[in-house]
Formats: structure tokens, C-alpha cells, sequence
């Protein structure tokens, strides 16, 4: 019940040992073998269960073999709220800190000029509210997610809580068809039933 037991590269190893991380929590022991597999998963986990790193773990993972020579945005990461993002972002960053992953933060309340630079730079990773991130993708032709390889909703019972069911559709539809897509809440109706029908295919379902 380690770390190095679920095939994870140095970098991200050293990052966990950095972290003070000795052992997975049950969601990421539970999440990292199956999300590393590619295949789609719906979790219920809560905050403060190290469901972050669980779905980050993976998708860095993933990026570490991506082609270099084609930057791209790879992954995007919608949350909730403002807070949710800088705290997800700021986690990444901190996973990511010993390998050349980029990620970008993308909310409202920021520059919207300094955020269409960071992401005409092509990060890896983007950690966006939905309604902001929509604004760029329609605002910029240089801005898409055709190269996008994972999408990950976080809370995403309070994405539907906060009225971004249309925003979601609207980016869900933007992504190429073929992509891993994670989706974590805290509970599962109905709504969220139909919001996994809609992004998600054959999802695993996984709780801790
Ligand atoms: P989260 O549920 O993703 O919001 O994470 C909650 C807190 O747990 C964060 O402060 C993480 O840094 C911390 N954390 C995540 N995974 C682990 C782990 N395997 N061991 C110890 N702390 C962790």
C-alpha cells in the first residue's frame, strides 16, 4: 500500500515524497490504477478524501508520454467555484513540479488578457470555471480543445448546483469524442446520472 506500487514515474513519486505523502488514501488507491487504464470513471468522494491527486496522479501520468513536438491543451479541469480552481490548481503545480507540465488557471475575476495569453501558450493543463473558459473558446480562433485528451468535472454536483449544466454541455461538446473523461461529486442524483450519460462512456464508479 504505497505509492510505488501503482506505476507511477520518478517524477511524480519525488513530488509525493516532497508532499509528505507516504500512502495513497483509499479513493486514490482505488482511482489511479483504474484511471491510469484510460478508461472513463464517475467517483463519489468529498474533500478532503485526496480525490485532487487522485485524478492528477493519473493525468499527469498520461502527459509525461505526450508528443512534445505538438503543444496542446491535453487536460481540462472544470470546478465549481473560483476557490476550488486555485486550490486545484495550486496542487497540480505542486505534482507537477519536478517534470515540464504546465498548467494554467483560468477564472473569472482575473485578466482576461493575460489569461488568453497564458492559454495561446499552449499549456497542458487547464484548471477553469466553466463560464470564463467558454468566453475564451469563443472569443479566440487560436483557443480549442481538439488535441484534448482528459476531461475532468470536480464537484460536480455543484457545477449543476450553480446552473453551469448548459456551460458543461456546451464545453462537453467541444471535446473530441475520443478522450477520457473523470467525474467526481460528493452525491449522485439523478442529475448527475444524466450529466454522466452525457460525458461519460461505460464509467467505471468508484466511491471512498
Ligand atoms: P483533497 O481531498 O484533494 O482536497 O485533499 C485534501 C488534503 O489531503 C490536501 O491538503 C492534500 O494535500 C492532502 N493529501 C492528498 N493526498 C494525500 C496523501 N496520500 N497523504 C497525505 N495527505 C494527502
Amino acid at each position: 500500500n504505497s505509492f510505488m506500487e501503482l506505476n507511477l514515474s520518478r517524477p511524480l513519486l519525488r513530488a509525493c515524497e516532497t508532499l509528505g505523502y507516504t500512502k495513497p488514501t483509499p479513493i486514490q488507491a482505488a482511482c489511479i490504477p483504474l484511471a491510469l487504464t484510460g478508461r472513463d470513471i464517475c467517483g463519489s468522494a468529498i474533500t478532503g478524501s485526496g480525490k485532487t491527486a487522485a485524478f492528477a496522479l493519473p493525468t499527469l501520468e498520461r502527459l509525461l508520454f505526450r508528443p512534445k513536438n505538438r503543444p496542446a491543451i491535453r487536460v481540462l479541469i472544470l470546478t465549481p467555484t473560483r476557490e476550488l480552481a486555485v486550490q486545484v490548481h495550486s496542487m497540480i503545480e505542486k505534482i507537477a513540479q519536478f517534470t515540464d507540465i504546465r498548467c494554467c488557471l483560468i477564472v473569472g475575476g482575473l485578466s482576461t488578457k493575460m489569461q488568453e495569453t497564458a492559454l495561446r501558450s499552449m499549456p497542458d493543463i487547464v484548471v477553469a470555471t466553466p463560464g470564463r473558459m467558454i468566453d475564451h473558446l469563443r472569443n479566440s480562433l487560436s483557443i480549442d480543445l481538439d488535441d484534448l485528451a482528459v476531461l475532468i468535472l470536480d464537484e460536480a454536483d455543484r457545477l449543476l448546483e450553480l446552473g453551469f449544466n448548459t456551460e458543461i454541455h456546451e464545453l462537453v461538446r467541444l471535446c473530441p469524442k475520443r478522450r477520457q473523461t473523470m467525474l467526481f461529486s460528493a452525491t449522485l442524483t439523478e442529475e448527475i446520472d444524466e450529466l454522466i450519460k452525457l460525458s461519460l462512456t461505460r464509467p467505471l464508479r468508484l466511491s471512498a
